[in-house]
């Protein structure tokens, strides 16, 4: 391994010419760009200096050939507290962190409360350069990003901008919708102890907006602009789907520029044939936001509507047919899909504890 320039591009709540450590939880975010390169197996080691304030960070890894995928964590003591082989063949999810699929490769450490807390040391992420056929390529060039996070003294919250394409803030219709929506997460996530700071942009893009999960180069130039939290960018529709309510850029998404730092959400697919809210749907928009973010901040669907994959948490209930698992789960922020009657559908805003407790390590929440 080689260890390029380092650049420190933010630095706060350091304490520095201390004697003794003195722990402050300010959730203050130290962010470092580091140049590295695989060794010759295509290992790359990507340290990471936790110190006495930190209780979780973040690594964005971006490949500049092939792909990469992040394989493990080492503690200080190298002993190993996550190994992709542990799970790549689980029918439990914990993180897309390990999946070489798209060009950024993103893990939150720890995933859950049980995964924790970090001890302050030298503590290391494993990743492997791929060539395009996954097998591993030495000596290839990664771009890595490290976010460390001081631990939360109160509640947490999460700014959130929202992005409206093709012009749609001028739509009285549809921001008037989008923005009851936004007001109706926010009580939701409060009820989880969970604050938004929500504000507003137009984007100057075209209303049929692209997948997130597959990535797309408007995603890169709107965080380029915002460059912080969560950016849910509204549009007609999400790449022509006429089923398809919204999508996040990552499970969990990251918090730099890149071709998957969004959430789409369709406004016309929750307004229905009318083109006009009910609130009903402005109630369904407002738990799809909730839902999409959910899953940018780290959280799996309880059950995948497969009914043969379920989240790494232990207590989601468990349960692998429809009808079971809509009878347990259906009123869940994570439920894969919105469960409707003639007339209504069922409010899905729970949260297990340790649902919240994933949402509250993600380092997006200051
Ligand atoms: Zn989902």
């Amino acid at each position: 391994m080689r260890v390029g320039p380092l650049l420190l591009l933010v630095t706060a709540g350091c304490l520095t010419g201390t004697a003794e450590p003195q722990v402050v939880c300010d959730g203050k975010v130290v962010a470092e760009a580091l140049a590295l390169t695989s060794d010759a197996d295509g290992v790359l080691e990507i340290p990471i200096a936790v110190d006495d304030n930190d209780d979780a960070f973040m690594v964005t890894t971006a490949r500049r050939l092939g792909t990469l995928s992040i394989d493990g964590v080492l503690d200080p003591d190298a002993s190993v507290r996550l190994d992709w082989e542990d799970w790549i063949q689980a029918r439990d999810s914990l993180t897309n962190a390990f999946y070489a699929t798209t060009e950024v490769s993103v893990l939150n450490w720890p995933v859950r409360v049980e995964d924790g807390p970090l001890s302050p040391g030298d503590w290391t992420v494993l990743a492997s350069t791929l060539d395009d056929e996954g097998y591993p390529e030495g000596e290839v060039d990664a771009d890595v990003t490290v976010l460390r996070r001081s631990c939360l003294q109160g509640r947490p919250s999460l700014i959130v901008t929202i992005a409206y394409a093709d012009d749609l803030d001028g739509d009285r219709e549809v921001s008037g919708a989008v923005e009851a929506a936004a007001e109706r997460w926010a009580e939701i996530y409060a009820a989880h102890g969970i604050d938004l700071d929500l504000r507003y942009v137009s984007a100057n893009i075209d209303g049929s907006i692209a997948e997130p999960l597959i990535g797309d180069e408007e995603y890169t130039s709107i965080y380029a602009e915002i460059g912080e939290g969560v950016v849910v960018v509204i549009g007609e529709d999400v790449a022509g789907f006429a089923d398809l309510y919204g999508e996040a850029g990552g499970i969990p998404g990251p918090y730099v520029a890149s071709s998957h730092s969004g959430v789409a959400v369709s406004w016309l697919i929750h307004a229905g044939t009318d083109a006009a809210f009910s609130d009903d749907e402005i109630e369904v928009l407002a738990e799809t936001m909730g839902h999409e973010v959910g899953h940018y901040l780290g959280l799996f669907h309880p059950v995948e509507s497969s009914w043969n994959g379920w989240d790494a948490l232990g207590d989601t209930k468990r349960c692998s047919a429809t009808g079971a698992c809509e009878a347990a789960l259906a009123d869940n922020l994570m439920f894969p899909y919105p469960v409707c009657g003639a007339n209504s559908c069922t409010a899905q805003t729970a949260l297990s504890d340790d649902q919240v407790g994933v949402l509250q390590l993600n380092v997006g929440l200051r």
